[in-house]
Formats: structure tokens, C-alpha cells, sequence
């Protein structure tokens, strides 16, 4: 519980800070000071800090990066994290996931988030920096398929996938996926500026003039509020950190691949986890202590001045 009364139950783990795509709100331009591997938190290093977490009262885990499913080791981590009395889930940009079905299976994992930008293949490379569309794409039908609960993100950023908006609503018709559209959030190196932000009342605008909406039940600690169409087989939702932020209701915590707590995705302050472990040192007091340094909204930072904080992808989102 932090000083604001907030309970956190939520765990979010990144697995590596590199990545196959090269995605332009994420990883700078350029980037390649990715952390080298003894840095990283080793699969057993990961299981001992999860397991502090979950004795503390972290119930629900996500996996994500950079793309975890890269990590060399992911295989072994999803197996270890499994163990625990968590629910897990993961977070991926899909290109792997054909290899992965079984493990998913296997570790109890039902849910399955991916991210997704655009339909188009020139807008794909262009986003992303790498022609994977036809792969990622593939894997989502493959999810469905196979019965995962299936949430597609979607960073709407001015000018680049506006115009698509419509058709990932018109996507959830015949497919049963929970589209969410994000606004783009500032992070070092991704070049944000307020004016690139599709935001949320404008989104809801241009999708009521042409459709009929219904709101759904949000469900509690979530940042997503839902939609559908009706008669629809999915549902679609806005994640509005930028111009409505959700705080108040925040569960979250973060472990970064090499190790460090953050007690919010903007919060410039970290504990370090990892070398507390490599040195014997009982790290339920620091996470006990980053709880209570937690600010009450977006770390203690106003968007609308120069934020510190590291990328996105050296975060894990
Ligand atoms: N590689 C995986 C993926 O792409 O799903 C997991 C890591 S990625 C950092 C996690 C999520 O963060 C993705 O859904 C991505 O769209 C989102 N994200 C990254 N940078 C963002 C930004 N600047 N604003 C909003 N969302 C962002
Ligand atoms: Fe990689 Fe995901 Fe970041 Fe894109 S959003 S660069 S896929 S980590």
C-alpha cells in the first residue's frame, strides 16, 4: 500500500530492453547500448525477485521488453514464473509467437497482449522499422485460434495511423480481439510532442460520427475504457494516460531487464533490485520503500515539460 492507499498487486517484468522491431515511439533512433547479459537478470535472479513480490501480495505478473519472447531464455522464465500463485500474462509484438504456443499453454498464460499500429504494410515499415506485418498478422489469427483472450494495441499517433481508426473497429466485427487504442506517451528519444497525441475525445468523436457505440463495465485497476459495437465479437478501448491520466486507481509496479524497480512508468527514481539480490541483501524492505516514495500521478512529472526517464523500450511497457 503506498501513501496514497493504493494497493499493489501488479507486477510488470521486463525481460530485455532489445527488440526485433524498431518501433519509433519506443526505441530511439540508433539506439544499440543494449544492456549486455550479465546485466540482465538471469532466470533464477528473475524467479527470486518475483517470488518476493508475490509474497508480498503481487497477484497478477506480465512479461514484457522490449520483446520478451526474444530473450534467450524466455522459455525457462515463463516455465519458473508458472510456478508461482500469480496470474501471468505477457506482452508481445507477436513475431515469435508461433514458437511460444505450448509454452503459453503450458504456463497457464490465457491472455495475450500485441501490439498492432496499423493494417498497412508500407505504414508497418515505417513504424516499426521492419517488414514483419505478414508474420505478426499470421500469429494473431493463430492466437485467436487457439483461444487466447486477445488485446491488440494500438499507439495512435497524429498524422501516421489516424486514419485507421475506423478500421480497427470495423476489425472486431468478425474477430474476436479487445482492440486498445493508447495514446502516444512521452518517453527519451521517441521525438514526442502534445500535437502528435490523437486523443482519446477525439478518437470517441470521429468513431461515434460513422457508428453506434455502447460503453461497456470497466473492470477495476484498469486503464482501458471499453467499447463495442454492438453485435460485434470484440470490444475496443482508449488508454488516455496523456490527456486523462488514471493514477488514482494505479495497482501497477515495474522491474526493468536489468533489475531495477519502478514504481510508476514515469517515475525517474529506481531501486536496484538486482545487485541487492547479488549481494544477500533482503529486498522486500527497498520494494516496501519504493511503494512508499510512489508520487501520486505520473512520477511526479507534468508532460508538458521535458520528462527524465528512460526510453520506452529500456522500460517494458
Ligand atoms: N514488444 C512488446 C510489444 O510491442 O507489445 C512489449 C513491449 S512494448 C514496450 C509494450 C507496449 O508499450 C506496446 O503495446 C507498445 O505499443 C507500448 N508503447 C511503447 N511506446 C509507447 C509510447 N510512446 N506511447 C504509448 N505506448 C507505447
Ligand atoms: Fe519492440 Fe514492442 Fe518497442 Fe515495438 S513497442 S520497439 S515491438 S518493444
Amino acid at each position: 500500500m503506498d501513501t496514497f492507499g493504493r494497493r499493489h498487486d501488479y507486477l510488470r517484468i521486463s525481460l530485455t530492453d532489445n527488440c526485433d522491431l524498431r518501433c519509433t515511439y519506443c526505441m530511439p533512433e540508433g539506439k544499440n547500448d543494449f544492456t549486455a547479459a550479465a546485466k540482465l537478470m538471469n532466470p533464477e535472479e528473475i524467479a527470486a525477485i518475483a517470488e518476493a513480490f508475490v509474497s508480498m501480495g503481487v497477484k497478477k505478473i506480465r512479461l514484457t521488453g522490449g520483446e520478451p519472447l526474444i530473450r534467450k531464455e524466455a522459455r525457462e522464465i515463463i516455465q519458473n514464473l508458472s510456478k508461482l500463485k500469480v496470474d501471468l500474462t505477457i506482452t508481445t509484438n507477436a513475431t515469435k509467437v508461433h514458437e511460444f504456443i505450448d509454452d503459453f499453454k503450458n504456463a497457464g498464460i490465457h491472455s495475450v497482449n500485441v501490439s498492432l499500429d496499423t493494417f498497412n504494410k508500407e505504414k508497418f515499415i515505417k513504424i516499426s522499422r521492419r517488414n514483419e506485418m505478414e508474420l505478426v498478422m499470421q500469429n494473431i489469427h493463430l492466437l485467436i485460434k487457439e483461444g487466447f483472450h486477445v488485446k491488440l494495441n494500438a499507439v495512435m499517433m497524429n498524422g501516421v495511423n489516424t486514419d485507421e481508426l475506423l478500421d480497427f473497429v470495423t476489425f472486431t466485427k468478425d474477430h474476436s480481439v479487445h482492440v486498445r487504442f493508447i495514446e502516444f506517451m512521452p518517453f527519451a528519444g521517441n521525438g514526442w510532442q502534445r500535437e502528435k497525441v490523437f486523443a482519446y475525445q477525439q478518437m470517441l468523436d470521429v468513431i461515434q460520427e460513422k457508428m453506434t457505440i455502447e460503453k461497456l463495465v470497466d473492470e477495476q485497476h484498469t486503464t482501458a475504457k471499453k467499447y463495442r459495437i454492438p453485435g460485434f465479437l470484440g470490444t475496443f478501448a482508449f488508454i488516455n494516460t496523456v490527456t486523462l491520466p488514471f493514477c488514482g486507481d494505479c495497482n501497477r509496479l515495474r522491474l526493468t531487464a536489468d533489475g531495477k524497480m519502478k514504481n510508476c512508468l514515469f517515475s525517474k527514481d529506481e531501486i536496484d533490485l538486482l545487485t541487492a539480490i547479488r549481494n544477500g541483501q533482503d529486498i522486500q524492505q527497498l520494494i516496501l520503500q519504493s511503494v512508499k516514495n510512489k508520487k501520486a500521478q505520473t512520477g511526479g512529472q507534468s508532460f508538458d515539460l521535458p520528462t527524465v526517464n528512460r526510453s520506452m523500450v529500456a522500460i517494458g511497457g
